[in-house]
């Protein structure tokens, strides 16, 4: 076992999304600087102790927690500052990968990675506007009402025989 004398900082760290994957607090400003981290992506039980499993990963954290060295290599690479496609959160590379290239990622976690993938899936329906109501709504590729109440009212009425002019774009009533 790994008995290092005490140190300040926790031998490995777990994953987090929204807050510094170092201390947990927020984020200040909405920045973060992307670290290499020893994080443990499973924890298994051997002879009745916990035993992290851990390995380098590239982690957001704070301006508080960034460390000299680190500091230094952010403003070394000022030019990949990005922010996270789903929360917005500015993120300033400030580690290299084992191969030297600096972080390329794009999102500050998994969660906002797959919250942005199933944002983008309802994103790619087109707007269209309701043939009953004239509401614009984003809905499957065939469908023709924003609600079912609509679709029911749009059928009563041909039913009764009188089909509404389409609606106008403008129109603002009810
Ligand atoms: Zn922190
Ligand atoms: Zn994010
Ligand atoms: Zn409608």
């Amino acid at each position: 076992m790994n008995t290092s004398p005490t140190r300040n900082r926790p031998d490995f760290f777990f994953r987090k999304a929204g807050c510094c994957t170092r201390c947990d607090g927020p984020f200040r400003e909405s920045t973060a600087y992307v670290v290499a981290e020893k994080i443990a992506w499973k924890v298994i039980e051997v002879n009745g102790e916990p035993l992290a499993l851990t390995q380098r990963e590239m982690v957001p954290v704070c301006s508080d927690c960034v460390d000299v060295r680190e500091r230094v290599l952010a403003d070394d690479m000022k030019g990949g500052k990005r922010s996270c496609p789903n929360c917005s959160l500015i993120m300033f590379p400030a580690a290299r990968n084992r191969l030297g290239a600096v972080w390329n990622g794009r999102f500050c976690s998994k969660r906002c990675e797959q919250r942005h993938r199933r944002g983008s899936k309802s994103a790619a329906r087109p707007y269209r506007h309701c043939g009953c109501c004239g509401t614009s709504f984003r809905g499957r590729v065939d469908a023709r009402y924003c609600s079912s109440a609509c679709r029911q009212a749009r059928y009563r009425m041909r039913l009764e025989g009188h089909v509404p002019a389409p609606v106008a774009s403008s129109g603002g009533q009810k």
